[in-house]
Order: structure tokens, then sequence, then C-alpha cells
């Protein structure tokens, strides 16, 4: 048992299949088989035994119908009455008291059973015995035929009964072997037919796993189907794989490159100090607060790498209350730029529910707000408008800064990206708030716009899908 369970383990979806079907099939077939056999067997012996019934019964009626008129010598002379009686294949034979055979009709070669110990008075008895390897079907009785009595005996063997089964039985073996054969071929074919969009798959993951990410999914099935389904899984998991590659790539590209600065700066003001800082006091004070303040700007830059490259399960089910989060960050921002001013303009009783992570929701705002402080020259001004339109919940950031002109505006949401780091209130920006702004817009399926004119302002406006 373990062999076969352990040599079906290692065949092929394909041979699980068809053998799976062949034994299925044959075992469906040999049932049936057995069934239909068992059946005609009893039901063609039954005949058998009734048509030697019927011709005891019609021998009985003719002797009894003659009324003492015929005698043993008249059937000895004319057989030909007996013969229309009595089937070909019977054999019938009369003895007289003393067991001595008096006459005998068809088969006069048969040997013949011998007679029971005891003889019905009236009517016959039946039996089924066996004779120098024949079956047969007996049946014994008296008989009286005008002055003479004695014992009618008729056998009727089975060898053609026992030859007609032996036929069907061959028969039914040959077609069992055939639909086995046949149901392992179409087993196998269908197999084949069904498996090979599987096939096709393996044969394309293998190309992915020899080539990489970059090698494209070509696979077409058009059928709706679990194996469509299994398409669709592998090409969404290969997607979110090589997305995440690639932001991997990216970081590291990112932080090679953007901390070799600050981390070159450090260094050379660390080696300053070592020969000359100690002992002069302007530059140890100088170095170290060009160190710390670099050191400042690496630790923001990593976090905002680190934000980036974070690949969160975006949770549709992510429900914010617009309102409440923009009067939060508000008062944020309000909390650590004293001089700014913010005014927020909503529709009175509408709701502002959106599909997007509070957290989400609330940084993005957060840079936005901190873009707009950052880049006024002046005290910074800021509006906050809320709006809702049929699917969507729109926010618009409204500054009055130092605007962006329109060549920039399409580079500004590029990671690194800065126009003129030197005009902005702090000068500590990384570049990488407005792509992080992007990434988690376009993560919860909204969009971003900005417009903005040279010296008088600029205008973010961000549309978000509504929570129905
Ligand atoms: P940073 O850290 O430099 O602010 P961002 O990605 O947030 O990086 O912004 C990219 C660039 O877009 C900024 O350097 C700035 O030049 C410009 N910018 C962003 N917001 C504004 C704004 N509200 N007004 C004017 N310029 C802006």
């Amino acid at each position: 048992m373990k062999k076969i369970s352990s040599y079906l383990t290692n065949q092929s979806l394909k041979g699980k299949w068809a053998l799976t079907s062949a034994v299925v099939i044959f075992i469906s077939f040999a049932v049936i088989c057995s069934v239909l056999y068992l059946s005609i067997h009893s039901w063609l012996l039954n005949e058998q035994e009734q048509s030697v019934k019927r011709t005891m019964d019609d021998l009985t009626v003719f002797f009894e119908s003659q009324g003492g008129r015929l005698t043993i010598h008249d059937i000895q002379s004319n057989k030909g009455l007996m013969n229309s009686i009595v089937d070909k294949n019977q054999t019938v034979r009369i003895l007289n008291e003393d067991t001595v055979e008096m006459l005998r009709i068809n088969d006069s070669t048969l040997k013949m059973p011998d007679l029971p110990d005891t003889i019905p008075f009236r009517g016959y008895a039946m039996s089924k015995e066996k004779v120098e390897k024949t079956e047969m079907f007996v049946a014994t009785g008296p008989i009286v035929i005008g002055p003479f009595t004695g014992v009618i005996q008729l056998t009727h063997p089975l060898s053609t009964f026992e030859s007609l089964m032996r036929y069907i039985l061959i028969a039914m073996c040959i077609l069992g072997l055939g639909a086995l054969i046949a149901s392992a071929g179409i087993g196998y074919f269908l197999a084949t037919i069904l498996l090979k969009p599987l096939n096709d798959l393996r044969l394309e993951m293998i190309k992915v796993a020899e080539q990489g990410f970059t090698a494209p999914i070509t696979l077409q099935y058009d059928a709706k189907d679990e194996i469509s389904d299994l398409l669709t899984v592998y090409r969404s998991m290969m997607g979110e794989l090589e997305q995440s590659f690639l932001q991997q790539q990216q970081f590291i590209s990112d932080a090679s490159h953007e901390l070799r600065t600050p981390i070159q700066v450090v260094e050379g003001h660390l080696s300053l100090i070592k020969r000359w800082g100690k002992d002069d006091p302007e530059v140890l004070e100088e170095s170290l607060s060009t160190s710390l303040l670099e050191i400042t700007r690496m630790k923001k830059l990593i976090e905002e790498m680190l934000e980036l490259a974070r690949r969160e399960q975006n949770d549709l089910q992510n429900n914010a209350d617009i309102l409440i989060i923009t009067t939060d960050i508000m008062n944020e921002v309000k909390g650590f730029s004293h001089d700014t001013t913010i005014l927020l303009e909503v529709d009175p009783g509408e709701s502002y529910q959106a599909r997007i992570s509070e957290n989400a929701y609330g940084q993005i705002l957060r840079n936005l707000l901190q873009n707009a402080v950052r880049y006024s020259e002046q005290q910074p001004m800021i509006q906050i408008r809320l709006s809702k339109q049929q699917h969507t919940v729109k926010i618009e950031v409204l500054d009055q800064g130092i605007g962006i002109a329109e060549e920039d505006q399409v580079h500004i949401f590029n990671r690194f990206y800065r126009v003129d780091s030197s005009r902005s209130r702090d000068g500590g920006g990384t570049g990488l708030g407005l792509s992080i702004v992007n990434m988690l817009v376009n993560k919860y399926q909204g969009t971003i716009k900005v417009s903005s004119k040279l010296h008088y302002g600029s205008t973010f406006s961000i549309y978000l899908p509504a929570e129905k």
C-alpha cells in the first residue's frame, strides 16, 4: 500500500489523472459487469430449470391424456410421439420397476445419473447433478403407460448454458481490458489538454527564474477559470516582488548618493577639529555646529528615505475623516510655526470621509503645510479648502509663497528634486517631501495636481476616493 501511494505521489499530474480515471472507470465497469453477469446467470439458469419442468409437465399431460390406450411397446415403436415433446438437448429414459432401461429418447450415448433412493409417489423430483464433468438438471418421477409402471428420468445438460456464460465472461473481460486502456488513454489525453496552461505557467516561471524580474510575463490565457486566477495571483505577486526589489535598489542608490556629501562634510570637520580645533575654540565651535546640522539633516533624510521605501499593504478598508485630521494637523503646524496663519474653508454640514488611512492623509497634509510655510518669504498665509464631488473628496492647500516656475512644476514630485534650496525659509528640505506625498496619494488611488505662479503662490489639489 505504501509503495503504491509513494509511486502515485511521484507521478506527474498527467500520470495521476490517467491512472486514477483508468482505475475508477475500470472498477465501475467491473462492478456493473459482475452485477450483469450474475443476473444473466441466474436468469438463464432459471430458464433451463423451467424448460425441464415444462417438458416433464407436457409428458405427464401426454401420458394421462392417453387414458391407458397406449402401451410401452407403442411408444418404443413410435418414438416420434415423444420426440415432439422433448427438447433436442434433453434426454429422457423410461425404466421398468427393475430399473431396466426400456426406452431412451435423443442422446443414447449420454451417461445418465443414478436413480435417487426415493422416487416421489406423484409428480417428479428435481435435482442438479454432475455426471462425468457435465452439470445437468435431472427430473425423476413415476410413470404409468397402460399396464406398465416404471420410472421416467429426464436430464437437461447445462453445457450449452455454461459455454454461453463462459463466452459472456470472456467478452466482458476483453471489454473491461479495453475500457481500462481506453480510459487511461483518454484520461492522459484530457489531462494533457487541461494541464497545458499549467505547464505553460510553469515554463513562464522557469523563464522568470532564469532571467529575473525584467523578463516580461508573456503568457496569454483568456478562459475564466482557476488557472486564470492563478495567473492573476502570479502576476500581482511578481509585480509586488519587482516593485519591492526596485524600491530596495532605489533605496540603496539614493542612500549611497545622498548620504555621501553630509558624511564627507562631517568627516572633514572632524579631521579639522583633530588637527587644530582642540586649540582653537572658534574652529571647534563652528565645526561642531556644522557637523550637528549635517547629522540632523542626515537623520531626516534617512527617515524620509525609509518612509518612501516602506511598503505597507494598501488596506482598502481605511476610512479617514478628512475634516478632523485636517484640523489636527493645522493645529500641529501652527504649534511650531507661530507666525503662520491657516484658514480652513468647508461646506457646512458636509461630511468628508475618504478611503485613505488616517496616518497617510496626516502625512500628506503635514508635508504640504510644511512646504507652504517653508517656501513663503513673508509671514505664511495658508488656506485649506475641502469640497466634496460625486465620488471624490477634494483637498486644496493654497499659499502665497514664492511659487514654482512652470518648468519646475513637472519635476517637483521627483525624488530629491529641489528648485532652489537657498530660497527656503529654513533651507533644511531634503527633496523627498513631495515624492512621499505623491506616493501616498497614488497608493490610495488618488491624484494630485499643482498650479503655481512664481512670486504669487502655489495651490496643491488632492483628489481622494470618497467613502460611500
Ligand atoms: P523639500 O524637502 O525640498 O521641500 P519637496 O519634495 O517637499 O522637497 O519639494 C520639492 C521642491 O518643490 C522644493 O525644493 C521646492 O523648491 C518646491 N516646492 C514645494 N512646495 C512648494 C511651495 N508650497 N511653494 C514653492 N515651492 C515649493
